[in-house]
């Protein structure tokens, strides 16, 4: 069962808010040159219409920190600019139009550079996201907890506060992560317990498309259920569209947020008769820019079918070369295979008003 949500202090990026009873907000990373502005602007229109409702983009030169403005104003999502090592690059990038920065305190050369992009942060009224990794925490810490656990993570973590709450700045967001599902939920979790800061989660460099969803759904999913978390990245080695997809399917499989219709649709078995896999790949693909978070069940044969498909708003269940039809619960029609999506598809226009 979904927990109740974890609190956290509303933060404003851009025109999203992070936290407090705001959505669990999307977000992904681009993989171009962020100095080709073309490019960058290219993919990130691609992942908006995808649902990305956050992106970030990496600055590891002086020619990205010149091509932020111009990528800001051809965007209609909040901007990242996404720095590391060079404290001068997250200082300048902070008289630029971005919506938030984030840095890993652990490696922007030291406390002191750290204090003055906090400092410039808080005047420019720009939130920082504190990306603290599990692969660069400070060395006294690692010595004491022996390796980098969630424990000592947090202990990093609460260490940054202490420098940002020194100036009073409170436009914080924290992510604490690991490419360990365990230590990433256990470290998000006991820095939920311990601050009211909105929380980016994510299992950190998590694998490729089929490993890193795996490894993502478990950690954000648990994450979700018990109710932390207020902004998301799924992590992989893949093509960030893939990103954005596997994020919407994990808030809509924890009931966290809903994008579009669910999809139920049996394994198939020696009992199946008609082709569902191709039948299922249609059905989505038709419902695809659908938003009614409408249930359609997709289903074999009559075993588990007309009961899966009756408790769904509309379904079929295949037979031998034909199949039935159901809304609400209902025999619609009897079909061939073939007529049996576009039947299904009409049957659900008909009944909500999707044009
Ligand atoms: Fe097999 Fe029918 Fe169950 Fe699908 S619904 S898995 S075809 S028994």
């Amino acid at each position: 069962m979904l927990s109740k949500r974890n609190f956290t202090h509303p933060v404003k990026v851009g025109s999203l808010i992070f936290g407090g009873d705001s959505p669990v907000s999307i977000q992904s990373m681009t993989t171009t040159r962020t100095k080709d502005v073309t490019a960058t602007v290219t993919q990130i229109h691609t992942l908006e219409k995808a649902g990305v409702e956050v992106i970030r983009v990496a600055v590891p030169d002086l020619a990205s920190v010149h091509a932020l403005a111009s990528i800001k104003e051809k965007i209609s999502v909040p901007l990242v600019a996404d720095i590391h090592f060079d404290s001068s690059l997250a200082l300048q990038s902070l008289d630029k139009p971005i919506d938030l920065l984030r840095i890993n305190p652990g490696n922007i050369g030291g406390l002191e550079n750290f204090s003055k992009i906090v400092a410039k942060a808080n005047q420019r009224n720009i939130p920082l996201r504190l990306g603290v990794n599990a692969g660069s925490l400070e060395k006294e810490i690692l010595k004491k907890w022996g390796f980098p656990s969630a424990t000592a993570m947090v202990e990093q973590t609460l260490k940054y506060i202490a420098i940002i709450q020194k100036v009073s700045f409170k436009n914080v967001i924290l992510s604490l992560k690991s490419a360990d599902v365990k230590t990433t939920i256990e470290a998000y979790r006991l820095i939920a317990s311990k601050t009211k800061y909105p929380l980016h989660i994510g299992v950190t460099e998590a694998g490729t498309y089929l490993r890193g969803t795996v490894k993502s759904a478990i950690g954000l999913g648990y994450l979700l259920l018990e109710g932390i978390g207020d902004t998301l990245r799924v992590s992989l080695t893949a093509n960030p569209l893939e990103e954005v997809k596997v994020a919407k399917e994990i808030l809509q499989a924890t009931g966290v947020r809903k994008f579009g219709p669910e999809i139920i649709s049996c394994p198939t078995c020696g009992r199946c008769n008609i082709d569902l896999i191709p039948l299922v790949q249609l059905v989505e693909e038709k419902v695809a820019t659908l938003k009614e978070p409408i249930k359609i069940a997709v289903m074999g044969c009559a075993v588990n079918g007309p009961g899966e498909a009756r408790q769904a708003d509309f379904g079929v269940a295949g037979g031998q070369g034909e199949g039935l039809v159901f809304r609400k619960g209902q025999v619609i029609k009897k079909v061939s295979e073939k007529y049996l999506v576009d039947t299904l598809i009409k049957t659900i226009k008909e009944s909500i008003n999707w044009e």
